[in-house]
């Protein structure tokens, strides 16, 4: 058998790693010969709910479940960890304004930092989910400035998923048949899903389709909102989903995605106008464990204002936590 990969898992407490920690155990992101070690994270006083979570996965009797670690410290949590799902993050509460909870998420963002770049392996795969992802990925990269910046990503899968769905139902199709579709940006109602270049059995999606209206003033809200949509459906924010998405992500990351094209907030180099480090949501291909961005798109008019305007949003929460990491 192959020896283990280490995985930090924080915010091992919550909603979205009820679902997520018992997907990776089974084996859904490294395979289904792939034994794992979970390294929880939480907060000490989440700490008493992490066993109570741990207990049913050694009641699971998951056989790829090498060893659970359960801790409040990152620099135990980052121990030499291949891989991270970084769901952890402060929620919003009564009162608190958008600057304070950044700000509230950079200082938990840059501790992790310290410890990424002080204990993990050099080639670990690193995914944020907890919101702000894109900012909070952003002050872990500069957090962590021995650690290889293109090794950190946020989480905008959940928003190329529900694109894709929507779109599929909308042609009637299989998920599978559209390809090439992209969410852009910030994992925010400003994100833009995109199906400029998605293709329908090789032919344009739009065509096929051929509802340019139903695209800009339904299907780019539905997107932007569904969130909000769970939550009042449900009383809940969705987990299951963001758990999946989650779980997608990392997986094509280390399995490859074959041709198809996949959303990822990666470190920009610049490219379609979006500011060097800023970490974006981009269309990529995953192959052989790495991914590589997808180039050379042309964007028309309509294109460059949604993705201008999602970009502005990400360059003001940037300057809104920048003080944290002096
Ligand atoms: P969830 O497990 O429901 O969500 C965790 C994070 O994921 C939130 O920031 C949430 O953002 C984000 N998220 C991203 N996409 C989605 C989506 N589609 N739907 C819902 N959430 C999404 O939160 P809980 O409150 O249940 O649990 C959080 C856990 O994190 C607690 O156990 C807490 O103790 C822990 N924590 C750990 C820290 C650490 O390890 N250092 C620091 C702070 C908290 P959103 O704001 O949009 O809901």
């Amino acid at each position: 058998t192959k020896p283990p990969v280490r995985i930090v898992i924080s915010g091992a407490a919550g909603q979205i790693c009820y679902s997520l920690l018992f997907r990776v155990a089974q084996g859904d992101v490294f395979g289904p010969d792939q034994p794992v070690i979970l390294q929880l994270l939480d907060v000490p006083q989440a700490m008493d709910a992490v066993r109570g979570v741990v207990m049913e996965l050694e009641d699971c009797a998951f056989p790829l479940l090498a060893d659970v670690i359960i801790t409040d410290d990152p620099m135990v949590a980052f121990k030499d960890i291949d891989a991270a799902m970084l769901v952890g993050s402060r929620p919003r509460s009564k009162g608190m304004e958008r600057r304070d909870l950044l700000a509230a998420n950079a200082a938990i963002f840059k501790t992790q930092g310290a410890a990424l770049d002080a204990v993990a392996k050099r080639d670990a795969k690193i995914l944020v989910v907890g919101n702000p992802a894109n900012t909070n990925a952003w002050i872990l990269a500069q957090s962590a400035p021995g650690f290889p910046a293109e090794n950190i990503t946020s989480m905008i899968r959940l928003d190329h998923n529900r694109a894709q769905g929507q779109l599929a139902a909308k042609a009637g199709v299989g998920v599978d048949a559209i390809t090439k579709l992209v969410v852009w940006g910030n994992h925010s109602p400003t994100m833009f899903a995109d199906w400029g270049n998605a293709e329908l059995d090789g032919q344009k999606l739009a065509d096929r389709i051929g509802d340019e209206a139903w695209y800009r003033e339904t299907l780019i809200p539905t997107v932007a909102q569904r969130g909000t949509a769970i939550i009042e459906a449900r009383g809940a924010s969705s987990a299951a989903s963001a758990a999946n998405a989650a779980i997608d992500h990392l997986r094509d990351w280390v399995h490859g995605a074959g041709d198809n094209w996949v959303s990822m907030g990666v470190v920009s180099d610049g490219s379609y106008g979006i500011p060097q480090g800023l970490v974006c949501g981009v269309p990529v291909h995953c192959k052989s464990g790495g991914y590589a961005r997808i180039e050379g798109l042309i964007l028309d008019p309509f294109q460059r204002t949604m993705l201008d305007r999602t970009i502005a949003e990400l360059v003001d929460e940037r300057e809104a936590v920048i003080d944290i990491l002096k």
